[in-house]
C-alpha cells in the first residue's frame, strides 16, 4: 500500500470536481484496509472512505487521509437447492457483480444493472432502480469498527434500512467501513418488470423469450438513453431523493396541484423530485459550469470547471424553490464533503 500526498481527487468523483487530499491510499485487500486504519486511529487523522466517487460532492480539499477501496473477490460460499451466496470484497465494481451473477443465470439484481460504483458501497444507501433495493437480496455486510478496533457482520435487520438510508450513511458514518458483503441469489429467478419502461421497452425490442439477461440488457438500454454518462459529463445520478409524504398532505397537494404525478409507497406517497424541480423551471438550466440535466431534472451535472460549491449553491436554490412553491422539502441524495 502506498501513501500519496496532496493528490488531486478529480479523476476519483464523478463530478469531476477538483479538490485535494491531504494523504490519499488504494487499498487492494482486507491487509491494506486494516493496515490503513489501524494506523489512522493511532494517529486519530480524519478519514474519508472513497469507492467509485459516484455519490459525493466535494466542496472542499480534504485535510486528511482518504482510503479508496480496491479489493477486489467474488467467491461462492455456499449454495442450496434454490439460492446461491457470493461473498464480494467491497472493491468490486457494482455492475461487475450484476453482470457475474446474471452470466451464471443467478437472478435477483439484474434490475440493479448499471449503478455506478463499489459493490462495497451498495448498502450505504441501500442502492435501488427499477423496483428493487439491495436489501432484497443481502444476506449479511461484514464492518471493520475503526472506533471499537474490531470487525463485525451486520444482518439486513441491524442496517437500518430504508429508501436510500442505511445505518452506514447515518449514525454509523466514520466507524464502520465496509469490507465485504454476502449476497443471496435466485437460481430460479422471478422476474421484476412492473416498473418503469421494462415491459414497453422488451416488446418494442420484440423480445419473447424474458431472462434476466434480457432485463439486464434492456435496463442498460433504458439508463444509458437517460442518464448522463459521468465520464462524459460530470454527476452524480440522483442530487435529490424522491420526496415521500403522508396521505393527508398529498390530499392536500393534489387539491392544489391536480397534475401532480405520485407513486404509492406503503401508507405514503412518493412525489417525483424531477416534476417538483421542472416545474419550479430549473430543467436544463445551467449556471456557469453547474447546471441542471436536460432530460432528467433530479440530476445536476458539472459542464467542465464547476465547483463543488457552485453545485452546492445550485441544490440550495433548488431546494429553496421546491419549498417556496410546494410546501415540500427535497433531501440531497449525495454526499457533500
Ligand atoms: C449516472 C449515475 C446513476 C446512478 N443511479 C443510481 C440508481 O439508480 N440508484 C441508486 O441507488 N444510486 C444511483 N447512483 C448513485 C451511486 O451510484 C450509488 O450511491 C453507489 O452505491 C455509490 O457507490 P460509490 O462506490 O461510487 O460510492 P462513493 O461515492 O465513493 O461513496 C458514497 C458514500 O459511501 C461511503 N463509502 C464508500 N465506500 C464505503 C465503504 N466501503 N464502507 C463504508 N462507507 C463507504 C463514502 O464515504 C460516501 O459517504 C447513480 C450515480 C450516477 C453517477
Amino acid at each position: 500500500m502506498q501513501v500519496l500526498e496532496n493528490i488531486s481527487l478529480k479523476p476519483y468523483n464523478a463530478f469531476g470536481i477538483d479538490v485535494k487530499a491531504r494523504y490519499f491510499a488504494e487499498l487492494h485487500s482486507d491487509n491494506d484496509i486494516a493496515a490503513f486504519f489501524s494506523a489512522l486511529t493511532e494517529e486519530r487523522m480524519p478519514f474519508l472512505v472513497l469507492g467509485g466517487g459516484s455519490n459525493m460532492l466535494f466542496t472542499k480539499d480534504f485535510e486528511g487521509s482518504v482510503a479508496c477501496i480496491r479489493s477486489k473477490g467474488i467467491v461462492k460460499l455456499m449454495e442450496d437447492e434454490k439460492h446461491v451466496y457470493l461473498r464480494i470484497a467491497a472493491g468490486e465494481v457494482w455492475d461487475d457483480v450484476v453482470k457475474y451473477a446474471v452470466d451464471n443465470g443467478w437472478g435477483g439484481i439484474e434490475n440493479l444493472s448499471l449503478i455506478p460504483g463499489n459493490a462495497g458501497t451498495s448498502p450505504v444507501q441501500n442502492i435501488g432502480a427499477y423496483g428493487v433495493e439491495l436489501k432484497d437480496v443481502l444476506y449479511s455486510v461484514e464492518v471493520a469498527d475503526v472506533i471499537a478496533r474490531h470487525y463485525r457482520a451486520f444482518r439486513p435487520a441491524d442496517c437500518e434500512f430504508g429508501y436510500r438510508t442505511s445505518i452506514f450513511k447515518n449514525r454509523g458514518k466514520g466507524r464502520f467501513v465496509i469490507t465485504s458483503l454476502c449476497l443471496k441469489l435466485d437460481k430460479q429467478p422471478v422476474l421484476k418488470l412492473d416498473y418503469g419502461d421494462i415491459r414497453r421497452e422488451l416488446g418494442k425490442a420484440g423480445v419473447k423469450d424474458v431472462t434476466i439477461s434480457a432485463v439486464r440488457d434492456i435496463i442498460i438500454k433504458i439508463r444509458s438513453s437517460k442518464l448522463p454518462d459521468p465520464s462524459i459529463i460530470g454527476n452524480a445520478g440522483s442530487f435529490f431523493m424522491n420526496p415521500v409524504v403522508s396521505a393527508d398532505e398529498y390530499a392536500r397537494l393534489i387539491k392544489k396541484f391536480p397534475a401532480m404525478p405520485s407513486f404509492k409507497s406503503g401508507d405514503e406517497v412518493k412525489i417525483p423530485g424531477a416534476w417538483l424541480i421542472e416545474q419550479c423551471g430549473f430543467k436544463g438550466k445551467r449556471y456557469g459550469d453547474a447546471g441542471v440535466h436536460e432530460n432528467q431534472p433530479l440530476v445536476l451535472v458539472n459542464y467542465g470547471s464547476a465547483t463543488g460549491k457552485e453545485i452546492l449553491v445550485l441544490a440550495e436554490k433548488i431546494i429553496k424553490s421546491v419549498l417556496k412553491k410546494f410546501g415540500i422539502g427535497l433531501e440531497k441524495e449525495v454526499n457533500i464533503f
